[in-house]
C-alpha cells in the first residue's frame, strides 16, 4: 500500500506542533491527527504558565545565578531516582535534555520569537541542595504571554505549512492502533469522532462515527500524559509511595487520558508521581534525534525507514507532557519538544 504522507504525528499539542513545524522545515509532508476539535489546538500548553527550564541562561547570569550543565543534570538525576532497567531511555532523555537546555535551547526559542520575563523563578526547588531532589537554583524562565505565547510561534509555523500544502490537520481523529508490517510501524488506525463545538479544553463527545487507516514511513506519538486518567495513575503508582490515594484530582483537560500509552507500548518512568511534583517539574524543550534512537518500534525492533534526506526508524514518541515517558524518551516534564531531524550527510 502506498503511503498517505511522509510522517504522521499523533497529537496536536505543543509537542506535536513542534514536531510538525520541524518536519515542514525539512520539506516533509505531515498529517497531524488529534482526537479533540480544532478549538483545542495546542493542547495543555495553552493553559500552562509557560515556565521554561533553561540552564546557565543570559537571564540567570545577569541575576548572578550560578548554574551549569553538570549541576542541572545532578539535580535531575537526584529527582528522578532512575532505578530500573526500563529507566535507560528516561536517563538518556534527561542527559540529552540538559545538553539542550544548557545549549541551543535559549537562542533557538528566541529565534521563534519567544521572549522571557527578566526574572527567573524558582519552581520545584525541592530540598534546596544539589544532592537531593528539585532545582537547586532558579531555572523557571517565564515566557512573555505565558502558555499562549509559547504555543503561538508553532501554530503559526504549522499553519504556514498547511498553506504550502505540506501539512494536513485532522481533528476528531482518535488513534487506537499503530499498524505494523514485519515488526515495523507503518501507519495508524483509529476512530473518527463526531463533530464537536465545545470550547477549548472542555470535554468533547466520544461518539464514534467512522474509522480511518493511514500509511506512512514514520509515526511520531505526541499524545501527552496520563494526568486526566486516575485509573491509569493508580496502575502506575510507584510501589515505594505505598497505596495510591482513593481520591485524586486532575489539573489537566480530559484529553490527557493516556490511552496512547497502551497503544504505543510505552512505559512509565520510575519517578512518575501524579498529583504532586516530587520529581521536580522541569519545563524543558526536548530533543529527539531520530537517528540515534534505537528501539523505536512498538515491538522494540529498530528497523530503519528512510525518508529522502533523513533517517527515521519506525515510530518515535515524544512527550511534552508532565508525567509520562514513552519508549525513546524520558520523564519529559516538558513544555516544548523540539524534533531535530537528522539529515543524511
Ligand atoms: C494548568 C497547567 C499549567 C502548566 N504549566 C506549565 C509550565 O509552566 N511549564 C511547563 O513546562 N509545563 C507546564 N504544564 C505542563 C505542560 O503544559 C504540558 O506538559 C505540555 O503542554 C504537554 O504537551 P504535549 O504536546 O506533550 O501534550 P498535550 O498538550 O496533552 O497534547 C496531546 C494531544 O494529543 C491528543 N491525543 C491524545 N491521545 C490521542 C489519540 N489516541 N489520538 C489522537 N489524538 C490524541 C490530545 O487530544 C492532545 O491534543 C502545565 C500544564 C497545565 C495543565
Amino acid at each position: 500500500m502506498s503511503n498517505d504522507t511522509d510522517v504522521i504525528v499523533v497529537g496536536a499539542g505543543l509537542a506535536g506542533l513542534v514536531a510538525a513545524a520541524e518536519l515542514i522545515d525539512a520539506g516533509r509532508r505531515v498529517i497531524v491527527l488529534d482526537q479533540e476539535p480544532e478549538a483545542s489546538l495546542g493542547g495543555q500548553a495553552f493553559w500552562s504558565f509557560g515556565g521554561l527550564f533553561l540552564v546557565d541562561s543570559p537571564v540567570q547570569r545577569r541575576l548572578g545565578i550560578r548554574d551549569s550543565h553538570d549541576l542541572a543534570l545532578q539535580d535531575w538525576l537526584g529527582s528522578a531516582g532512575f532505578d530500573r532497567e526500563e529507566d535507560l531511555w528516561p536517563r538518556r532523555w534527561a542527559e540529552a535534555y540538559v545538553d539542550f537546555a544548557s545549549g541551543e535551547k535559549c537562542s533557538w526559542l528566541r529565534e521563534q520569537g519567544v521572549g522571557f520575563f527578566p526574572v527567573v523563578q524558582w519552581a520545584e526547588r525541592g530540598g534546596y541542595l544539589a544532592t537531593g531532589h528539585g532545582n537547586s537554583v532558579p531555572r523557571f524562565h517565564v515566557t512573555w504571554g505565558t502558555g499562549p505565547g509559547v504555543v503561538e510561534p508553532f501554530v503559526r509555523r504549522v499553519r504556514e505549512g498547511e498553506q504550502r500544502g505540506l501539512v494536513t490537520l485532522r481533528f476528531r481523529h482518535r488513534v487506537t492502533e499503530l499498524t505494523m508490517t514485519n515488526g515495523v510501524v507503518d501507519g495508524v488506525h483509529g476512530e473518527v469522532l463526531e463533530p464537536s463545538s465545545v470550547e477549548r479544553g472542555m470535554p468533547s463527545s466520544r461518539v464514534v462515527v467512522g474509522e480511518f487507516t493511514l500509511k506512512t514511513q514514520a509515526v511520531i506519538v505526541t499524545s501527552g500524559g496520563i494526568g486526566g486518567n486516575h485509573e491509569l495513575g493508580r496502575r502506575n503508582w510507584p510501589k515505594r509511595l505505598g497505596e495510591p490515594p482513593k481520591q485524586l484530582i486532575s489539573g489537566v483537560p480530559d484529553h490527557v487520558d493516556g490511552r496512547m500509552l497502551d497503544v504505543s507500548g510505552a512505559t512509565m518512568p520510575s519517578a512518575f508521581c501524579p498529583g504532586h511534583r516530587r520529581c521536580g517539574w522541569m519545563p524543558v524543550v526536548s530533543v529527539c534525534r531520530f537517528h540515534s534512537s534505537p528501539a523505536l518500534t512498538r515491538s522494540g525492533l529498530s528497523s530503519t525507514s528512510s525518508l529522502p534526506g533523513m533517517t527515521i526508524r519506525g515510530s518515535c514518541s515524544i512527550s511534552a507532557s508532565s508525567n509520562v515517558s514513552l519508549p525513546c524518551r524520558g520523564p519529559s516534564r516538558t513544555l516544548i519538544s523540539r524534533v531535530a531531524v537528522s539529515r543524511k550527510r
